[in-house]
């Protein structure tokens, strides 16, 4: 793992709807709930992507972008971050290295 993408700040901004991150190595990425949502690292949403990719007429079920205002992420480990969706998804485990390359 690169240890530049360990972040030294996290801030998660319920009023913006964004998850500001900035690394170890001086870089800062600004990742919207929208984005975060859409692009959820577990299997069911990888699967919905993955057919709305194939299928033009699949319209993708995705639930919505807000997190919970008293628990909206945890620390994984000292890898990853998890995610608590107010409509109850938090399968999704986003590793840092994921969350850095998510901001292009
Ligand atoms: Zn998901």
């Amino acid at each position: 793992m690169n240890e530049n993408y360990t972040p030294k700040n996290i801030d998660v901004d319920l009023k913006a709807a964004e998850v500001r991150i900035e690394w170890q190595d001086g870089e800062k990425s600004v990742l919207p709930f929208e984005l975060l949502r859409e692009q959820c690292p577990c299997a069911v949403c990888g699967e919905e992507r993955k057919k709305a990719a194939e299928e033009p007429l699949f319209i993708r079920p995705m639930g919505k972008a807000e997190l919970l205002a008293d628990r909206p992420a945890e620390l994984v480990g000292q890898y990853a971050l998890q995610f608590f969706w107010i409509d109850g998804h938090n399968a999704g485990i986003y590793p840092f290295d994921y969350l850095r390359q998510l901001d292009k």
